[in-house]
């Protein structure tokens, strides 16, 4: 017999109860939590469907640029007028590893562009990047068969929130660490990877870092990164680096930052932040054995990855549209965007001890209330009351649960890819729900 469902009105639309209790293995109970990136993207959905005003300052999603939009646009229409091309795309499963066309004509851009010594065989897809770092973490961090349990080391948070929730094992799989912090004029600050207190070695499964940093518009330098890198190799251990919002795309990087690429290099990158997240495309560059067990889980898992994301790129990447948007459209945008946002900050936030995450790319500000008399995530309760969604601070510490740093609860993640309105709106809003807990 069919189990008889009820909606209960008065819960949201989706929330359906089953007459017939379900009973879940414990493999469920990490699908059960509203955990960190459960928020985030539920928030979307959430001010999607409020009646107010509503400002989304949370959120990962990137801006809707005109053109970057025209581009896409006018090239799936092409695809699509296509019948042999467009039959292709929809009406068959891809390869496991990812399109061919697309893994060639990316390899021929790394080695002309970077030079690296890569090849479609250093090259797999997967259905978008945070799928790409659950497979990545599980396979190299949990329990080994010698007994050994290895952890990915992360040493600078915060970091992507989206990392927390994909571990499989039992045990946290993350090291966290804390950074140092350089204070800088301006009321700016950046964080600075504390080498006195990494010790890297084979006990680690990988160390992983984003460049730059997603929440707070991080990019670690050239020479943090090559002493991670030469740390890493010396014992003999990978080093992943999460380029969503990097090089060659999308290219969401305002300071000098040399991309870096080794045989113990993991990179991942990530079609979404160029303006497709819709279209759910990762990409990870890495030893072709690695290659294979990504080729491998994708059968597994999902036959093969999407194909749309491949399709359309690829005859951007190999006529160099893709990257002329990048660097005359994409980076010049969110350029403006933080300006702007700075400048808004100046004016609403001037009586305030703010400090701001010197933002070196990516699409977000981080910031700093020192000795904010509530937690950060009392104060995104508050906003949320008057239609501001950020993200509260906490978040961002994968494997920091232990520490007890006031500093996780003095931040907030303030994406500024909003319409300008919004972001003036909403950092308006922030700055009186600030001033009022400091009034009171
Ligand atoms: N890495 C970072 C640093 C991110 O900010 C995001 C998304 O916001 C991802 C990875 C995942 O991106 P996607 O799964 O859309 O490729």
């Amino acid at each position: 017999m069919p189990a008889i469902v009820c909606i209960d009105s008065a819960k949201p639309p989706h929330y359906v109860e089953t007459k017939i209790p379900m009973r879940f293995s414990r493999f469920a109970d990490r699908y059960r939590q509203l955990t960190g990136t459960v928020q985030l993207m539920d928030d979307l959905g959430a001010a999607r469907a409020a009646t107010g005003p509503v400002y989304m300052l949370g959120g990962g999603n990137p801006a809707h640029i005109p053109e970057a939009e025209a581009l896409f646009q006018s090239t799936l229409r092409e695809l699509i007028n296509d019948s042999v091309t467009f039959g292709r795309m929809v009406g068959e499963y891809d390869n496991p590893q990812g399109n061919n066309d697309f893994l060639n004509v990316l390899a021929a851009l790394l080695r002309d562009r970077f030079g690296w010594p890569v090849t479609s065989a250093n090259i797999a897809i997967t259905n978008g990047s945070q799928s790409s770092f659950g497979l990545l973490f599980n396979a190299l961090a949990g329990q080994f068969d010698d007994g050994t349990f290895r952890r990915i080391l992360l040493p600078i948070t915060p970091e992507y929130v989206g990392y927390s929730d994909v571990g499989l094992a039992e045990q946290n799989i993350f090291e966290g660490h804390r950074p140092d912090i350089e204070r800088l004029p301006e009321r700016q600050f950046k964080y600075r990877v504390n080498f006195d207190d990494l010790h890297i070695d084979d006990s680690y499964g990988a160390v992983c870092v984003s460049r730059p940093t997603n929440p707070t518009g991080n990019v670690i330098t050239d020479g943090e990164l090559k002493l991670l890198s030469e740390r890493c190799q010396q014992a003999g251990i990978p080093l992943i680096i999460d380029g969503a919002y990097g090089v060659p795309f999308p290219g969401m990087i305002f300071t000098d930052a040399t991309p870096l690429w080794d045989e113990h290099i993991i990179l991942c990158l990530s079609l979404s932040k160029l303006g497709l997240p819709g279209l759910r495309t990762g990409i990870v560059i890495a030893q072709p054995e690695l290659i294979e067990l990504i080729r491998n889980a994708n059968a597994i898992n999902s036959l093969a990855p999407g194909r749309l994301g491949p399709e359309l790129v690829t005859p951007l990447l190999r006529d160099g549209r893709l990257l002329r948007l990048c660097d005359d459209v994409i980076r010049p945008y969110y350029r403006d965007k933080v300006q702007h946002a700075l400048a808004v900050i100046d004016s609403t936030m001037a009586d305030l001890p703010v400090r701001v995450h010197r933002p070196e790319g990516a699409l977000f500000l981080w910031l700093w209330f020192e000795g904010m008399p509530i937690s950060s995530s009392e104060l995104y309760q508050r906003l949320v009351k008057r239609g501001v969604y950020i993200i509260p601070g906490h978040h961002f510490y994968p494997g920091c649960e232990q520490d007890d740093w006031r500093h996780r609860h003095e931040c907030i993640r303030v994406n500024y890819a909003a319409k300008d309105e919004a972001v003036e709106q909403g950092l308006a809003i922030i700055a009186e729900e600030v001033r009022r807990s400091f009034d009171t």
